[in-house]
């Protein structure tokens, strides 16, 4: 994967040099037929009659021939009667001679002697040549074709960083929603570099390295771009995979030549892109040393290390995975600033979702307040697939506007995937009905959940049925009893199996094993168990994770085994305040299912209408 781009521009390169030469071999085969037409043609006149010399001198003397041509040992004999002859002779002897020697009258015919050391004998001479010259010409071709292949491995040293220019990249900071402090951060980095001089004045210092560090999808390359578009200065990009080449020492190389391109053209901006690609913890142990790897970051450290203060040369790279960054690359000085572009809020998802709803047609059923509460978790990409899907829908039925089902349908199929049609018995959507019910059931009788927005016993993905119940506000902080209350509503699916059928499904795990990863962090990292506000597991601190990772825990053998009862306690209360609610409320349980496996899925204003309005 590391080398896919650059196997690509590789087999380009090969391609052209295939057709150079299937030109070359077009010419050579053209040169070549010509030159065999030439020996072949003469071939042709060698097969005229052959004559003997005594028969042409009587043939003379008897004045049937006109005109002979005298080439070499050769004589073309031209009768009267327009027929040809060849006849030969000594290449020594002069035909006149023999003429003269044989009494014939020399006005009886015409003798045109062909000057063979002239014109026509440097033809043979280019003639016999050729085939030679066309070979040797070939090899010379075929040489330096051997000879280019070898630059152009010499040439992988230099960087292939694009260059961008402003009206390269019509992307700005209008483009970019939903990230304003990361937005702010770099805003103030492309001002640095515009007007450089009024910062000068006040002594600060150019800020040399900011790290983009957050989930994929959520705008990091977007942004970069923007800073591209925005800033008036040139603009190198590569990607991290980019710097990755077969040859060791070739990463470096190419760090080193990005850098000095950068430093020519300052003030300018470089752009590494993936740079964990490269610049992944050299300590981790995940993997054997990597000398390609371990090259290219250290030239990067070398030439960020050899800037001087106002070389006004500033490196953006972004990265998915922040935690597994080698330490060496975050110290001061260095990657010093780190910007989180992190999955939209509420308000975000609203301006990303108007960005990429420009130029579609909506009706009036779309409501985008309702569109940003119901894609939490959805990051910038998300929600323009989304939208993007959703005008596949709605082109697909054949209207000519997107209404708010389109979107709604695009939404769960971005994040559960595409319905499935599988052939399902009515017992199987008895079970999933009353599973999914029991989830929204729960969700609706606890006290601090969310409203549920949709069940629906549609399978998707891995997924038989699914319950959405997003959060209504943002919150800055969970707190115990609402973790608590999501346990519950994770367990309502296994609650209302057990509960109604007397019997359990597989169908639960994926919400054990969320549940479970709640209430462990519930112990471990919150502190909100009896074990106490410690820290049991690894560490936070995100520099440090890499490292710790596989070292051994820190935690005694008797203290994990207290870990394992406090989850253990916190999912069966859980589940037991579930099985409550399922069994007080079985009417209206019975009732959603029965619903449910009518209509397959409800949303929430239909859900309410069966249960009252969520207090
Ligand atoms: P990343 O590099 O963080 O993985 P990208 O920048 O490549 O994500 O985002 C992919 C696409 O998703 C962008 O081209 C853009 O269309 C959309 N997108 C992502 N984040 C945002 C955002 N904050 N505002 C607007 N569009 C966004
Ligand atoms: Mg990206
Ligand atoms: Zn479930």
């Amino acid at each position: 994967m590391a080398n896919g781009k650059n196997q690509k521009v590789k087999i380009k390169e090969f391609k052209l040099n295939f057709n150079l030469r299937n030109v070359f071999l077009i010419i050579f085969v053209f040169l070549f037929l010509v030159y065999a037409y030439r020996s072949i043609s003469s071939e042709v006149k060698k097969a005229l009659p052959e004559k003997s010399l005594t028969t042409i001198v009587k043939e003379i003397k008897q004045g049937k021939i006109k005109k002979v041509d005298v080439i070499d040992n050769k004589i073309l004999i031209y009768y009267s009667n327009d027929k040809l002859a060849v006849t030969y002779k000594e290449t020594a002897d002069s035909f006149t001679k023999i003429l003269q020697d044989n009494k014939v009258d020399l006005n009886r015919v015409e003798v045109n002697v062909k000057d063979t050391q002239g014109s026509s004998g440097l033809a043979s001479i280019v003639g016999n040549l050729l085939p030679t010259i066309l070979m040797v010409a070939f090899f010379i071709f075929l040489f330096r074709q051997a000879k280019g292949a070898q630059d152009s491995v010499f040439s992988f040293g230099q960087s292939k960083a694009k260059r961008f220019i402003k009206s390269m990249t019509k992307t700005t900071f209008k483009d970019v929603a939903g990230v304003d402090e990361a937005k702010s951060e770099l805003e103030e980095i492309v001002d640095f570099l515009k007007h450089s001089e009024k910062y000068k004045k006040l002594g600060a210092r150019t800020p040399k390295g900011v790290l983009l560090v957050g989930p994929s999808g959520c705008g990091k390359t977007l942004l970069a771009k923007a800073v591209a578009g925005e800033a008036n200065v040139p603009f190198f990009s590569i990607a991290g995979s980019e710097f990755m080449e077969m040859l060791v020492g070739i990463g470096a190389a190419r760090v080193r030549d990005l850098f000095d391109n950068a430093k020519k053209s300052s003030p300018s901006i470089i752009f590494i892109d993936e740079i964990d690609a490269i610049g992944r913890a050299r300590s981790a142990g995940v993997m054997p040393a990597h000398d390609e790897r371990e090259q290219t970051l250290n030239q990067i450290l070398v030439e960020m290390d050899g800037f001087n203060p106002n070389e006004q040369v500033i490196v953006i790279a972004a990265t998915n995975r922040g935690d597994l960054l080698d330490s060496a690359l975050l110290r001061p000085g260095r990657f010093d600033r780190r910007i989180v572009v992190d999955y939209p809020d509420v308000e975000g998802r609203k301006a990303i979702a108007k960005i990429h709803a420009l130029g579609k047609p909506f009706d009036s059923t779309v409501n985008w307040d309702k569109v940003a509460k119901r894609t939490v978790g959805f990051s910038g990409a998300d929600l323009e697939n989304m939208l993007n899907e959703a005008a596949i829908y709605a082109a697909r039925s054949g209207r000519d506007k997107i209404s708010g089902e389109d979107i709604e349908e695009a939404a769960t199929k971005v994040k559960l995937g595409p319905e499935k049609k599988r052939l399902q018995s009515d017992m199987d959507k008895k079970l999933t009905a009353y599973h999914e019910a029991g989830h929204a059931i729960v969700s609706h009788f606890l006290l601090h959940t969310d409203p549920v927005h949709r069940i629906s016993i549609v399978s998707r993905g891995m997924a038989l049925g699914y319950t959405l119940i997003p959060p209504a506000k943002d919150k800055l902080h969970e707190t115990k009893t609402h973790l608590l209350e999501q346990i519950s509503v994770m367990m309502g699916g296994r609650a209302a199996e057990e509960t109604i059928f007397n019997e359990v499904t597989t169908g639960a795990a994926n919400d054990f094993d969320q549940a479970t990863s709640i209430a462990k962090a519930m112990v471990i990292e919150y502190g909100m168990s009896d074990l106490g506000p410690i820290n049991y597991g690894p560490t936070m601190d995100v520099t440090e994770w890499g490292k710790n990772y596989y070292e051994q825990s820190p935690v005694s053998q008797e203290m994990m085994a207290k870990i394992d009862e406090e989850v253990k306690k916190i999912i069966t209360t859980g589940f037991a305040k579930a099985v409550d609610i399922i069994k007080t409320n079985r009417e209206v349980l019975d009732k959603v299912a029965e619903q449910l496996i009518k209509k397959e899925s409800l949303d929430g204003d239909e859900f309410e209408k069966i249960v009252g309005k969520k207090t």
